[in-house]
């Protein structure tokens, strides 16, 4: 197996020389959204699950290895954050809140309300178990503690004053919640099935390649990354996100495995130069590979420094970026599929399709039958 990625490499690099016909890309206004599970992944926390409810029990010195210091010092040592904190008090976009601690669904959008006291608050929590009480008594007040439900940690307070119908306050710190909007796509790593999403250039052209491949069940269009939840297109276009286009793969374990993933990867693009793929420019285009779990970055760290030692790309050195996936999000409809459905197109006859025509003859062994 790691002979034969090098010798495809050697044999036959096939970058992407040209740019990704940008202007040909246009948006329709359909937008469709998925139900939602499981779809944040933390690799450093493994107390964390969106869909596990039983009621874990870690020590805070555990806690301690596994939180940021200030996710620690919130959820931990029950300290405030100031408010106005982010931009999640006031933000009245669609979607889940979860504990960020240990994953738990706590909040939908619907049972939030904007609140002037400058943190997030809601009315009403997703279920009885979810978020749980305690009296506290600290700093001469008596006040309502809220804690998760699960991991016992602390969100924020519970107060009388909230709106009709539940007259309830839940004043909640901001970095105790992760927000996950709805139309996210579940990462699925279970059974036979595995995910990793690639970023190799504009999308549609990984997506054309990886469709192709014997035991790939799914490729997604999408985007990960960045510091925007859910962006757009557009949004992603400009490379003021740090959003990289990207496709989800996933693929059956038992017909295909994680080194063929990465031999296509590192063939079909190149990971040789910085934040570009041919005249596409921006970190929106950068090659990265977003890994969910310690065994997929172990195998990514291990193809690149077998490559790089073996000199593939001459004396360029891979610049692939290796970063933790915590969202993937899906890209409208209209960028699915995009080769197969616009193959008139003169981007997809220039540009897409000369590399799929090298693809097939290098991995012809490897091609779903027709
Ligand atoms: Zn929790």
């Amino acid at each position: 197996m790691k002979k034969s990625i090098l010798n495809y490499l050697l044999l036959f690099p096939m970058f992407m020389i040209t740019a990704c016909g940008q202007n040909n890309k246009t948006e329709t206004k359909t937008t469709k959204t998925t139900a939602m599970e499981n779809v944040i992944s933390k690799p450093e926390n493994p107390y964390y699950s969106n869909t596990d409810t039983k009621k874990l029990k870690v020590t805070d010195d555990e806690w301690k290895k596994v939180l940021s210091p200030d996710l620690y010092a919130v959820a931990r040592e029950a300290d405030t954050e100031r408010a106005f904190t982010g931009t999640m008090w006031n933000s009245e976009t669609k979607g889940t809140y979860y504990c960020a601690t240990c994953g738990l669904k706590l909040f939908k959008s619907n049972q939030k309300f904007t609140s002037s006291c400058g943190w997030p608050s809601f009315f009403e929590q997703d279920n009885k178990e979810s978020i749980v009480f305690k009296n506290d008594n600290s700093f001469g007040m008596q006040r309502t503690e809220a804690l998760c439900g699960r991991c016992n940690s602390h969100l924020g307070h519970l107060f009388d004053d909230g709106p009709e119908p539940t007259g309830k306050r839940y004043c909640m710190n901001a970095i105790s919640l992760d927000f996950v909007p709805d139309g996210v796509i579940p990462n699925e790593n279970k059974g036979n099935t595995e995910t990793i999403v690639l970023g190799g250039g504009c999308y549609w052209c990984v997506e054309a390649v990886y469709e192709q491949l014997q035991g790939v069940d799914k490729v997604v269009s999408g985007f990960a990354g960045g510091t925007v939840a859910n962006p757009s297109y557009e949004e992603v276009c400009t490379g003021r996100t740090g959003a990289a286009e990207v496709v989800q793969i996933t693929y059956d374990k038992t017909k295909m495995n994680l080194d063929e993933i990465f031999q296509v990867f590192f063939t079909v693009h190149d990971p040789t130069t910085l934040n570009r793929q041919g005249a596409d420019v921006g970190t929106q285009y950068r090659s990265v590979i977003f890994y969910a779990n310690d065994e997929q970055k172990k195998a990514a760290e291990s193809i690149i420094a077998e490559l790089n030692g073996a000199k593939v790309y001459g004396s360029s050195k891979i610049v692939t970026t290796l970063e933790p996936l915590k969202a993937f999000y899906k890209a409208k409809d209209y960028h699915q599929n995009y080769y197969e459905n616009n193959k008139d197109q003169p981007y997809c006859q220039m540009v897409i399709q000369p590399k799929i025509e090298k693809f097939e003859k290098v991995f012809k062994d490897r091609l779903k039958k027709k």
